[in-house]
């Protein structure tokens, strides 16, 4: 969604109005979840957007029709749910979907009733009371970057969504809630699709007004509705994990069926394949950011593998390994880059040298965790230590301290890993954004602008200027460079002319992506101090060969630099020192 938003505001899309995938998805928020038989951190996504193109009265019917024409699925096992609406902040009641709904089911034969639910904790205490539609408030059926109507900043799109869920029919587990509906974890329920209707943006006044072009954002989950199709909850049930199950359960001589080893044959099966797609875009494990993420998937799928009693001597041995050849059979058909040679050995020589080095992290781990045992008890700090210096799995500890009767204090554990991961994803979000204060199309013309800047300030002043530092907003751009003295007002004038005069040339604005070396060779700019993975996104400001400005980014951008035009002429507002031999220019585009 996010990388669409400059478009669902009205922004032209280079493709057209109607847009169609099916992706590769990779959710790192869900490791510790995996274990059920819904979860994964890997899967395949099939999206579909309006921009400002068809809307409910297509997108549904076309949806219901796949599901029961198309994939087969029986109409009476199909539940939905629509928007309740928000009278306060004036955001009606999504009457259009449900009665859509109602309509689509009627022409199956079947009584579709409308009931009321409201929150998650509403439908526990009311449950379904013979509904097939339910209406769920904003925390359930409302989509907008900053989550509910009243969270939304002015100028902030937003609007109803309408879920599918498919109901396989087993019985309620009362643990989760008195009563069942749609939204309980029990396992009954499992959603394979939803609509978002982005139909709203937030009016200064805090009322919402329609879009002047609506549009509609689809996903739907490929294995969900595979398992949908075959009727059985268990997602790893399907036939790219079911092989890789299979292929372990021989090996270690045990059931998938056994509960006492089910979990970890779905923890190796989704981390090892996760880890093979990683390794084929590029990733190697390491300790910071995507490597990292790469490096827990295979050490925990390891662990995992050791406690199903699988050992391995060497990388034809290993089951990890084994399972991503597996993955690899799999997928490479849909997906080039896990095909030949190259990617096959980087794949088994990537998992067989992190199983290597985990056992020797491990051993060491050992031996820390004893001094520790000699104490009498594990503090929730030392565990914390073994997990972050040693990269011992909590698990283990717990085991261990099992073993030896002595106390575990996991909750001090778990507020350490609270704080590390806070730390950790105020990290990625400022990664993320890219130094931009928002996605507005006053702030995109601005980064371009920077881009263009950093480009005039190395011909004016000399190839020594490298950036240090930016920050982006709609209203102004702030960048920070290497430069020993104060500009003269001669060369401000200069870099200004140089800008505005590109921004007149209309240069096309281009996104290629390609391996790190080739736009290290191409001279691409890079940010000082920042780590780039194997395969990077590169802007060009004119085609490629013959380019202007070169910079590895991740964007967005403008399609053509004629479009800074539409919010002024380039200015410099300041010019200042910011440390020894560091400079800052804050600058912006003005109505001349
Ligand atoms: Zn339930
Ligand atoms: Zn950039």
């Amino acid at each position: 969604m996010q990388p669409l938003v400059p478009y669902l505001l009205g922004k032209s899309h280079p493709a057209g109005t109607r847009l169609v995938n099916s992706q590769k998805c990779f959710r790192a928020e869900d490791i510790d979840e995996v274990g059920d038989n819904r979860h994964t951190t890997f899967f395949e996504m099939l999206g579909n957007w309006s921009l400002g193109d068809y809307f409910k009265k297509e997108q549904l019917p076309w949806f219901f029709e796949f599901l029961t024409d198309v994939v087969g699925l029986d109409p009476r096992k199909l539940y939905v749910t629509a928007f309740i609406g928000n009278e306060q902040r004036g955001v009606p009641r999504d009457i259009e979907s449900a009665e859509i709904w109602r309509e689509l089911f009627a022409a199956k034969g079947i009584d579709a009733d409308v009931v009321e639910i409201g929150s998650e904790s509403d439908g526990y205490r009311l449950g379904m009371r013979g509904g097939r539609i339910f209406y769920y408030n904003a925390r359930k059926n409302w989509w907008s970057r900053a989550g509910a109507p009243e969270n939304m900043p002015a100028g902030e799109p937003g609007g109803p969504d309408s879920e599918v869920f498919y109901d396989f029919g087993t019985s309620h587990d009362a643990k989760y809630g008195a009563q069942c509906h749609p939204n309980c974890d029990c396992g009954r329920f499992l959603e394979i699709g939803n609509s978002v209707f982005m139909q709203y943006i937030k009016k200064e006044d805090g009322s919402f007004a329609l879009l002047p072009k609506q549009n509609v954002d689809f996903g739907g989950g490929l294995e969900r509705i595979a398992a949908a199709e075959q009727e059985n909850p268990d997602v790893f049930a399907t036939e790219p994990l079911q092989d890789i199950v299979a292929l372990l359960a021989k090996f270690a001589r045990k059931s998938y069926d056994d509960g006492r080893y089910t979990r970890s044959f779905r923890i190796i099966a989704d981390h090892v394949r996760a880890a093979t797609f990683m390794i084929a875009d590029g990733v190697t494990p390491s300790n910071t950011e995507q490597g990292y993420v790469l490096r827990r998937l295979l050490r925990r799928a390891a662990l995992h593998a050791s406690s199903l009693g699988l050992g391995d001597k060497d990388a034809d041995d290993s089951a990890l390994v084994r399972s991503a050849i597996i993955t690899i059979e799999q997928y490479k058909g849909a997906y080039p880059e896990l095909s030949g040679e190259e990617a096959y050995q980087r794949i088994r020589g990537e998992i067989w040298q992190e199983e290597v080095q985990f056992a020797k992290t491990l051993q060491k781990g050992m031996r820390e965790f004893e001094k520790i045992a000699g104490e009498g008890s594990i503090s929730g700090e030392a565990a914390f230590t073994l997990f972050s210096t040693y990269g011992f799995p909590f698990e283990m500890t717990k085991e261990l301290a099992r073993e030896r009767g002595l106390d575990v204090d996991e909750e001090a554990f778990r507020e350490n890993m609270r704080a590390h991961s806070e730390r950790s994803r105020a990290g990625s979000e400022q990664k993320f954004k890219g130094g931009l204060a928002d996605r507005s199309d006053d702030t995109i013309r601005l980064h371009t602008a920077h881009h263009l800047l950093l480009k005039a300030l190395q011909i004016v002043l000399g190839t020594h200027v490298k950036q240090r530092g930016s920050n982006i907003t709609g209203e102004r751009l702030r960048i920070d460079f290497s430069h020993g003295e104060k500009m003269t007002d001669e060369q401000k004038r200069e870099v200004e002319h140089i800008v505005n005069e590109k921004i007149l040339e209309g240069l096309p604005v281009v996104r290629t992506e390609m391996p790190k070396s080739e736009a290290e060779r191409l001279g691409a700019e890079s940010e000082f101090g920042a780590k780039y993975p194997e395969r990077v996104s590169v802007y060009s400001i004119g085609p490629l060969e013959s380019a202007f400005s070169i910079e590895f980014c991740g964007g967005p951008h403008v399609q053509n630099t004629r479009e800074l035009g539409k919010s002024g002429v380039f200015r410099i507002q300041k010019e200042e020192a910011v440390s020894a031999g560091v400079r800052r220019i804050k600058a912006s585009l003005v109505r001349a």
